[in-house]
């Protein structure tokens, strides 16, 4: 089953993400990881991305559908898309491209978490540039201040994660990625949870995996 995490940057998809795919299985694509990734590359892709992350704007549909599908996992039990889609187009597109190789449809799963605590937690947030593991430094700390627990590196503060950027980065949310809600809350197709993401990281990865249990049935709608 493919499942899609979608929600305002900060809201912990990468965290909750993370944690499926290292103690339970699942695979992850994040299509921040991958940008950041051609962008260390310096590829074509990773030049055309660059000034739109820098600003937080979004990557035009088109490259990132092209990235996503370069990079899609073959069918099987458990892929996350993470931070993907962000708008209605990208998500049509997904849809098409998953029928297109005889897989369901995806199901949606909406991380909600206020604004105010978005800006906090986006502007703690410290992370392995190689691993893209991320910490915060009040809510989930390392071991020792700005090193990763796992491999040792050093952790940054994104370049993006400034108050400036981070404020524009949430008004892109509301305007370009919100109407994904009425996309896949559509009572026909069932395939629409939110989710309080605002609880403790545990509480959220526990109610992600009663939810993935049940996603060879419909999910149930708020
Ligand atoms: P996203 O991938 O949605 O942008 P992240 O997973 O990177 O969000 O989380 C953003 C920041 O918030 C990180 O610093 C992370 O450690 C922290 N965080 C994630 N989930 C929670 C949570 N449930 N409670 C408190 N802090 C969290
Ligand atoms: P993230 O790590 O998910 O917060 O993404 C960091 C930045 O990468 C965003 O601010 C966008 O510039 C870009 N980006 C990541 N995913 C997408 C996407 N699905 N569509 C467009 N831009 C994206």
């Amino acid at each position: 089953m493919d499942v899609i995490f979608f929600g305002a940057p900060g809201a912990g998809k990468g965290t909750q993400a993370q944690i499926l795919r290292k103690q339970y299985g699942y695979r992850q694509v994040s299509t921040g990881d991958l940008l950041r990734e051609e962008r260390e590359k310096a590829t074509e892709l990773g030049k055309a991305a660059e000034p739109y992350i820098q600003r937080g704007a979004l990557v035009p549909d088109d490259l990132i559908v092209e990235m996503v599908k370069k990079n899609l996992p073959p069918a099987g039990s458990g892929v996350i898309f993470d931070g993907f889609p962000r708008t209605v187009a990208q998500a049509e597109a997904l849809d098409h491209l998953l029928q297109a190789a005889g897989r369901g449809l995806p199901h949606a799963i909406y991380f909600y978490v206020p604004r105010t605590t978005l800006e906090e937690r986006l502007l703690g947030r410290w992370t392995n540039p190689r691993t893209g593991r991320v910490y915060h430094e009040r809510f989930n700390p390392p071991k020792r201040t700005a090193v990763d627990d796992d491999d040792g590196g050093p952790l940054i503060q994104r370049e993006d994660d400034t108050p400036a950027i981070v404020h524009h980065r949430l008004d892109v949310f509301e305007k370009q990625t919100m109407p994904l809600i009425a996309y896949y809350n559509d009572s026909r197709s069932r395939r629409y949870l939110k989710i309080d993401a605002s609880r403790p990281i545990g509480t959220v990865t526990a109610e992600l995996l009663h939810a993935l249990e049940a996603t060879s049935s419909p999910m149930r709608t708020p």
